[in-house]
């Protein structure tokens, strides 16, 4: 991969001037603002950068790049179908892939989840998973039964509604959100649990807030309970073993429904299709999917109802009544292409059987990294991890000086040929699954190293590490 030549400044300029990103910072709003580095070429689980460095995708893109880069099959695919048949309104139409790819999706979700809702990404197959259930208690006749129970560091997504069920602090800010719908849990977050706490008395508190938010909102207005398995953004937070299922049997007691966000924990980056049922042992009634279903070469995401939620709204209740919520994009044949074909080469080269096989040996190097004095906890499950950075033990005292060690620990790795995705005090790792043990490795042995020097850069600071270690 050779240097960008020298009108690659032009892009730089227009990044800044024209393209608002995600996440935009604005202190240095316009042309002042600060460079991205820019990427342009990528093959399996490295991305060249603007200066031709080969660097891991530790992230692995936003934790939907399953495949790895460069895949020609896909991208065949998507060109082939591009050129048969573009694109076919969901409203009125209906046309083979799409039909056979929410047929593959359904095959392979558990128990009666039958029923693919496409979306365009995990922000609308959340907003539309809580629009049915709104839509069903209203068909049902219990209009008051709206209130969605989320958690404490929950993220579901970037639209009001979603947002709004985000429990990020980060994201928060600034922003207006919903005050009436959401009812937030505390952080089921074990480390954070308090001194002395048994792990088995904390899971029992954290069923007992499930239980007491029903009853506090009244069964007759609590609508759902969504959950991601593993809560991915908000800092890869396992809850602690049986969890879900306690949850979704408190759930069913009270009839509250319980959506499984499977956007980051869904097509294999925990070994499975699906973890709730393979992992964790539940069935839930919804499973909202994005990223790996595509393998982020197309943006999709899907809303997977179970058929039991339509068999009491089906027939004479809901006569000449249509679920009128959709997008344009909707099922769109060209992702439905790529997804299909991101299921067939998944079955082909065995890619859940190989993250089953190769997730032993990452989460011992992520272990490990706890022998590091910077690193004050680790947490992780199948192929995706976070490394907890402090400079006290409780991770709490210096939270303003806490805030940017992830952004160090990123600059540092980032010379070394490593991206890693910093969230304030921790660093996240979701790298593609077709990873090997020799390329975890290197990962790990790059971030090692940048720890190392971004605890030096910050002694260096004049600041103080705490000796003693629990
Ligand atoms: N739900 C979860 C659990 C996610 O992690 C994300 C994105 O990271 C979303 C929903 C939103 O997905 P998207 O960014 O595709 O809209």
């Amino acid at each position: 991969m050779t240097k960008l030549g020298n009108d690659f400044e032009n892009f730089k300029t227009w990044d800044k001037e024209n393209y608002f990103h995600p996440w935009e910072g604005l202190k240095v709003q316009g042309a002042g603002k600060a460079d991205r580095t820019f990427s342009e070429y990528a093959e399996g689980i490295y991305v060249y950068d603007e200066h031709g460095n080969k660097v891991i995708d530790g992230p692995g893109g936003m934790w939907c790049m399953q495949l790895g880069y460069g895949n020609a099959e896909i991208a065949d695919a998507m060109a082939a179908q591009a050129r048969k048949m573009a694109y076919c309104s969901p409203f009125s139409e209906a046309t083979s892939v799409s039909a056979e790819f929410a047929h593959a999706i359904a095959e392979r979700a558990p128990g009666d989840l039958n029923r693919v809702y496409f979306t365009t990404g995990g922000s609308t197959a959340v907003d539309t998973a809580i629009r049915f259930v709104h839509f069903r208690n209203n068909l049902l006749g219990k209009p008051a039964k709206k209130r969605i129970i989320t958690r404490a560091h929950a993220y579901h997504g970037g639209t009001y509604l979603t947002a709004s069920l985000s429990g990020k602090p980060s994201e928060r800010q600034w922003f207006d959100t919903d005050q009436v719908l959401p009812h937030f849990l505390p952080d089921v977050n074990a480390f954070r649990r308090p001194a002395g706490m048994s792990i088995e008395a904390f899971l029992d508190e954290k069923v007992a807030d499930l239980e007491n938010a029903i009853l506090e909102l009244g069964a007759d207005n609590a609508a759902a309970f969504i959950a991601e398995p593993v809560l991915g953004s908000g800092g890869v937070i396992v809850p602690p073993a049986g969890y879900h299922k306690r949850c979704l049997e408190v759930c069913r007691k009270h009839d509250v429904l319980y959506i499984s966000d499977e956007v980051v924990t869904g097509f294999g980056r925990l070994g499975h299709w699906f973890a709730s049922e393979e992992l964790f042992g539940i069935t839930p009634d919804i499973i909202t999917c994005a990223k790996g279903l595509t393998s982020g070469y197309a943006p999709m995401g899907a809303a997977i109802f179970s058929d039991r939620l339509f068999k009491d709204i089906e027939g004479d209740v809901s006569k000449d009544v249509y679920f009128t919520s959709g997008y344009t994009y909707s099922g769109h044949p060209v992702c439905a292409a790529a997804g299909l074909k991101n299921i067939e080469i998944f079955e082909r080269d065995g890619i859940l059987e190989h993250v089953r096989k190769v997730t032993p040996h990452f989460q011992k190097r992520l272990h490990q990294m706890l022998e590091l004095p910077l690193i004050v906890d680790v947490r992780g499950m199948g192929l995706v991890g976070c490394i907890e950075c402090s400079l006290t033990r409780e991770g709490q005292a210096s939270a303003g000086i806490d805030a940017t060690i992830g952004a160090v620990i990123d600059a540092r790795c980032q010379e070394l040929g490593l991206m890693v995705r910093p969230y304030g005090n921790m660093a996240i790792f979701s790298p593609p699954l077709v990873i090997t043990e020799a390329q975890i490795d290197d990962m790990f042995d790059m971030l090692t190293e940048g720890v190392q020097r971004a605890t030096r850069e910050l002694l260096e600071q004049g600041l103080e590490l705490e000796q003693e270690r629990a």
